[in-house]
């Protein structure tokens, strides 16, 4: 038995489908954990467990599970964002504390390893703020996007024309197959790399196949065995970090 192979279970018994991680190693109990911010699951089970009893364990976890994730979600939504010092902020699916600092100079965002630092002139208004951050957020797709891009291009020997970031209230990305153009929603720059590349994937995906079919889902599995767990982590909790009202 290899160590340390992590597999999903893939659980659909509720009316949501719940991908677990199972991560199998040296060690004598089972153990499973529930992580804020997105309720994100993950068993550690003894490397001779068989995963018919780790998924029977999970079952029977179920409710335990449902619950915890819905702790995390209510504790996301209490929060409305008013772009002051000491709120919560996501980036790359890390949080960060937002600081605000006031200087006489154009606005700047600079990221230290826990803090997101804006700087302002004085009396600058939340909406203003808000703003400030946003363009931070599209800027920082804008550097880090066209390098994914072409890395799966690459890998799925497709090409793209271009890719613009956009707000969307109800879509992650989309993609135009006639312009070969790709939209990503400006709220991918606070979830975790993994996820933005399954979104890039899945619009470069479009461009072999247009719709959802199960030739579109053969592409999918072979470019990234691991999508569907990418997506519920996205789907679980749809715009978590936002104030958006819908
Ligand atoms: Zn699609």
């Amino acid at each position: 038995m290899k160590k340390n192979e992590n597999k999903i279970i893939n659980l659909s018994t509720d009316n949501y489908p719940l991908s677990i991680e199972v991560e199998q190693k040296d060690i004598k109990n089972i153990h499973l954990s529930v992580y804020p911010p997105n309720g994100r699951v993950r068993i550690s089970a003894p490397n001779r467990m068989d995963l018919d009893t780790i998924r029977v364990f999970a079952l029977n976890k179920l409710k335990w599970i449902r619950k915890q994730q819905e702790v995390f979600r209510n504790q996301e939504r209490e929060t409305p964002r008013e772009y002051l010092t000491k709120e919560s902020h996501y980036f790359l699916g890390k949080r960060y504390l937002l600081e605000v600092k006031i200087h006489n100079k154009p606005p700047k965002v600079i990221l230290k390893h826990n803090t997101i630092e804006v700087y302002v002139r004085p009396n600058t208004s939340e909406d203003k703020r808000k703003e400030i951050l946003e363009e931070w957020y599209r800027n920082q797709l804008n550097k880090i996007v066209p390098k994914l891009i072409s890395k799966w291009e690459k890998v799925m020997g497709v090409q793209s024309n271009e890719f613009r970031i956009k707000k969307m209230k109800t879509k992650w990305g989309s993609c135009n197959t006639t312009a070969k153009r790709i939209w990503l929603n400006l709220e991918l720059a606070k979830k975790p790399l993994e996820c933005i590349e399954y979104i890039i994937v899945h619009e470069l995906a479009h461009l072999l196949e247009p719709t959802h079919n199960e030739v579109f889902v053969a592409y999918m599995n072979k470019f990234m065995p691991k999508w569907r767990f990418h997506r519920d982590e996205l789907n679980r909790l749809p715009f978590r970090h936002t104030e958006w009202k819908y």
